[in-house]
């Protein structure tokens, strides 16, 4: 497998020239966040993920998980890993100062996270849902279980999980029957999950599940779901950590990908009831649970970018070693990056990466102004941005892993099939991003009905808008990069014709928003990213015009101008699909399959 090597250059360049670091910087809370910081944090990561956690990557693929005596074995160099990590204090860089965080941006976070995604997705798994907990407790737990759980999470010490799914209920969480009854100041969990990322290991010290509920007198359906702490081990008043919970780990999935990640079946109180603590209030625990989903969300369109950036970096490095045929322009036998075809597939896996990784750092700075704005209309006006845009990141950048790991194989020939060189790993490991956190389908339904359908357009109304100044701006651009603005606002007109159409006809067909969904989905990321692309373009363009001549700037116009003639014109295509309603889609009866 090739080395991974962190790609901080657009990285820095995105997180300074979309995300906008200055200004995130100048906001209450983030006084720290100077631009050489940023830098340092970058650099420490990049070392980091490509000598510890990118090593184990691969090995941990076929070493996966197993249990032996009731507890999980994780692969060799695992548990020294994390701990280095801990040591590092990797965990709370994103967390706020009040809870013993480094207090970052949370834009700088996902930077740094799509580093350890990429150098090892698996692994990275844990500190992702110790993350996601940390935001939930905080938000929702009485300050008695923060202060004796956070500070334990935070240095990374006891981890976090997630646990919605049981077999008879995985999106539709209003089938869930994990029990849970009061008893004291606490309750009693009883009952069986399924698919719990990381649900038992021993590289922390104790694991912190956050699980969902029933009482017994609640109401049916997903108004009556609590959510509770739960942990592997109580802790004790002093913050110590206490006895054994009734808990346990049944087994682990073997499965298509992410192999060194322990998926597992996790069972609840088979003896005197796990002892739970409720996080928020009774029967309102899907909605705690959701400050912890957007956020693992927008994480999980991180991993697809990050994997993308990997398969990317494997494809380019084979690219520049095999040789077959004779390139045009070459008297020998040369290297396969030679042909075009083949240079098509590197610029589509690379416009994809950096697309996609403008479209994320773009969704966490929004997630940045949300929180740290100082008047509350401006932190308003972000949070509608945020919950827009949320299942855009995650659907169009886990789908277009797909295409971009994908390509990843194909570029590698033969080689890419046999497991030797990576690139079927990550095809493997990309394949989850679709499914898990809410697969592409559901984000789809999130977008059409809670984000378009409920704010009447609102939201996506003003992001149309401010796109349709840009393309203004971008029509008044000189040389090469005036040549983007008539498909940039072929593609934005597209898109508003979409929304318009979907908002009138959506009363008079309730199939429609499932039915064409993931294709305006697709379609909206296409022309939210070639707006980004199209700004790093511009602020290229600007270091140039300054006198710059460092070749990344140029190649930033080149890769923006692929994006806008190679990927972009896929929204006609959407346009139209969307457009086809939903008749065809339900024509044929159920039973006819
Ligand atoms: C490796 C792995 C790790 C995971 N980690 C965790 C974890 O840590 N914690 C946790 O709680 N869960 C976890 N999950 C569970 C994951 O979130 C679910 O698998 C996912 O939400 C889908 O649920 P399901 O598998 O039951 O599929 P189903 O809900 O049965 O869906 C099957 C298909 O039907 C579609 N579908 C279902 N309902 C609708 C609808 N209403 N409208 C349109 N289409 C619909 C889906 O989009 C999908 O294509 C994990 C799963 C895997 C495989």
């Amino acid at each position: 497998m090739t080395d991974y090597h962190a790609p901080t250059r657009d990285m820095q360049f995105v997180i300074d020239e979309i995300a906008g670091l200055d200004s995130l910087a100048s906001l209450p809370g983030f006084e720290e966040a100077t631009p050489d910081l940023v830098e340092a944090v970058l650099e420490q990561a990049g070392v980091f993920a490509s000598e510890v956690f990118s090593p184990l990557n691969q090995a941990g693929d076929h070493h996966g998980t197993h249990i032996e005596n009731g507890a999980v074995v994780s692969p060799p160099g695992y548990a020294e890993a994390y701990r280095q990590f801990v040591d590092n204090g990797w965990q709370g860089i994103g967390k706020s100062t009040a809870i013993d965080g480094q207090g970052l941006p949370f834009l700088v976070h996902s930077a740094v996270a799509e580093m350890w995604y990429s150098a090892n997705m698996a692994f990275a798994l844990c500190p992702l849902l110790t993350s996601g907990a940390i935001e939930a407790i905080e938000t929702h737990a009485p300050k008695n279980l923060q202060d004796l759980y956070l500070p334990h999470m935070i240095s990374g010490e006891w981890s976090g999980t997630m646990n919605l799914t049981e077999p008879q209920a995985g999106t539709d969480l209003a089938a869930i029957k994990t029990r849970a009854e009061r008893d004291g100041d606490h309750y009693r969990i009883r009952g069986q999950k399924i698919y719990i990322t990381w649900g038992e290991h021993e590289m922390s010290d104790n694991i912190v599940h956050l699980v969902l509920a029933r009482l017994p007198d609640a109401p049916a359906g997903v108004k009556g779901i609590s959510l509770f702490l739960v942990p592997k081990f109580l802790a004790n008043a002093d913050g110590s950590r206490g006895a054994r919970n009734d808990l346990k780990v049944v087994s682990v999935e073997t499965k298509m990908g992410i192999h060194s990640s322990p998926t597992c079946v996790m069972s609840y109180g088979d003896g005197d009831g796990a002892i739970g603590f409720l996080l928020g209030e009774e029967n309102n625990g899907l909605a705690c649970m959701f400050t912890m989903m957007n956020n693992a969300r927008l994480e999980v369109g991180m991993q697809g970018v990050a994997i993308s950036e990997r398969a990317y970096q494997g494809a380019v490095a084979f690219a520049k070693e095999r040789v077959q045929g004779i390139a045009r322009g070459h008297s020998e036998r040369s290297t396969i990056i030679h042909h075009p075809d083949v240079r098509r597939m590197l610029m589509q896996m690379r416009a994809i990466t950096e697309a996609g990784r403008a479209l994320a750092y773009y969704a966490s700075a929004q997630t940045d102004r949300a929180h740290h704005s100082p008047s509350a209309t401006q932190r308003e006006t972000h949070q509608r941005r945020v919950d827009l845009i949320i299942p855009i990141v995650k659907g169009w950048c886990t789908e277009m892993a797909q295409e971009a790991t994908y390509l990843g194989v194909q570029i590698h020939g033969g080689m890419g099939f046999v497991e030797e060189t990576g690139a079927a790993q990550h095809m493997r490991d990309a394949r989850i991003l679709t499914i898990y956190e809410g697969t592409t389908g559901i984000q789809a339904l999130d977008l059409m009905g809670r984000k378009m359908l409920r704010d009447k357009g609102r939201a996506m109304g003003n992001l149309i808008a401010e796109m349709k100044e840009f393309a203004q701006e971008l029509a008044a651009a000189g040389g090469d990069i005036a040549t983007l603005a008539p498909r940039f606002a072929g593609a934005l007109a597209a898109l508003e014709d979409a929304t318009g159409w979907y908002l009138a006809q959506a009363a008079e067909d309730p199939d429609l928003g499932s039915a064409v969904g993931v294709d305006f989905m697709m379609l909206a990321g296409n022309v939210v990213c070639a707006w980004l692309m199209g700004r790093a373009a511009l602020a290229a363009q600007r270091y140039i015009d300054a006198g710059s001549n460092d070749r990344f700037y140029r190649h930033k116009i080149d890769t923006a101008r692929f994006f806008v003639e190679r990927i972009l014109p896929r929204s006609e295509a959407q346009l139209l699909m969307v457009k086809a309603g939903s008749a065809s889609v339900m024509a044929i009866d159920a039973d006819v399959f």
